[in-house]
């Protein structure tokens, strides 16, 4: 199989709005998930995360099975490649299914994309954690064996159904809500930018009005919420994970992605950060765009990162803040297809100022500290 961008199938001139069909969330949610995809379907591929199998996905072999869904469960712990999905493919064929059921974290999700866009049919997922809007899009994130982006490939629809059990995401790790947050803060910034630049979103549109207010309502929830939820209450981590999850997840299909987005290859690619979670590159990204957009919440953004505990350095990224690194960072922005996005058009040498003022003001923030300590 070729790893191809799906093509935009109408002109460019017109505009676009996607979202999941139905979108299910609170506690409990999981063991309703059977009931839900027996509404339309009746034979499901159910994929899992291994170390899950035997909770998560007995959980829901179960609720699938005595909603009268047949089902073939497999557990996976691979890269999203096309060489595993081509594999899964194989194997979910031999159940003819009219539906993929994937659960567990991005890469389950994503596998479960690349199965349903091979055989045409409708993808439910069912999100463990909330570490990233992929849940909701019809975007899959492929990746090389060396787990460097490659491609981001489109379904041919968004998922039929996305199921987000919020008493499975409160007991993940509080990083992975962490990095949900980071991934979502940044759409705001980043549809605002592509408007301005006059970009395009997912579809190779410009954006309708729609994305803008539901990033600027993505936001603001994570600015009321966002402290309470990493804290542990229940209505915030409520109105903190749909933020993350459903809003984040159509701001950015349909708003476009800027420069906090274009240096995540960058990140991946830097001994260090490569270790760091997606939404803490896009929340260090996001203070690059915003230093180099001179923009009047670069500082608020800046406290507000810092607070909730997401990095504002490369420092804090575990990667040197050395010429060579930045460069590296720079040199992403400039390749990404996201940088006809970014307003004002960045140059190297703006984009290595914005990575020097970032670094600068972190490390002046933790001398300040030091002193006052
Ligand atoms: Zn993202």
């Amino acid at each position: 199989m070729g790893a191809l961008s799906a093509a935009a199938p109408i002109p460019p001139a017109l505009r676009t709005f996607v979202a999941p069909t139905r979108y299910v969330q609170g506690p409990g949610a999981l063991d309703k998930v059977g009931n839900l995809v027996a509404l339309r379907r009746s034979r499901a591929y159910l994929l899992v995360d291994m170390q899950l199998a035997d909770t998560i996905g007995v959980r829901l072999a179960a609720s699938l099975n005595e909603a009268g869904v047949a089902t073939l469960m497999k557990s996976v712990d691979g890269e999203v490649t096309w060489s595993n999905i081509d594999t899964l493919t194989k194997h979910a064929r031999s159940h003819s299914p009219d539906v993929i059921v994937a659960a567990g974290g991005g890469k389950v999700l994503d596998q479960g994309k690349g199965i349903a866009r091979t055989l045409d049919v409708p993808i439910v997922t069912v999100p463990t954690i909330a570490s990233n809007d992929g849940p909701t899009s019809r975007v899959i994130a492929l990746y090389d064996e060396q787990h460097q982006l490659v491609d981001t490939p489109h379904m041919q629809a968004n998922p039929e159904l996305v199921v987000v059990d919020t008493t499975v995401i409160a007991a993940a790790p509080i990083r992975f809500l962490l990095s949900g947050i980071g991934d979502a803060l940044a759409k705001k910034f980043e549809a605002e930018a592509c408007a301005r630049a006059a970009g395009l979103n997912s579809h190779r549109q410009r954006a309708l009005a729609l994305p803008a207010f539901i990033a600027d309502g993505c936001f603001d929830e994570l600015v009321t919420h966002g402290a309470d939820a990493v804290s542990g209450s229940p209505d915030a981590v409520e109105r903190v994970v749909e933020a993350c999850v459903l809003m984040s997840g159509m701001a950015f299909e349909n708003g476009g992605l800027s420069m906090a987005h274009a240096m995540t290859r960058g990140l991946m690619a830097c001994p260090g950060s490569d270790a760091h979670l997606h939404g803490f590159h896009v929340a260090y990204g996001l203070l690059v765009q915003l230093a180099h957009e001179d923009h009047a919440s670069y500082a608020a953004v800046r406290q507000y990162v810092a607070a909730i505990g997401l990095p504002c350095s490369l420092t804090q990224l575990d990667t040197e803040p050395s010429d060579a690194n930045r460069r590296v960072l720079a040199q992403s922005v400039l390749d990404s297809p996201h940088r006809a996005n970014c307003d004002p058009y960045p140059s190297l040498a703006s984009l290595m100022v914005a990575i020097d003022k970032v670094e600068v003001d972190a490390s002046t923030d933790l001398n300040a500290n030091g002193r006052t300590a």
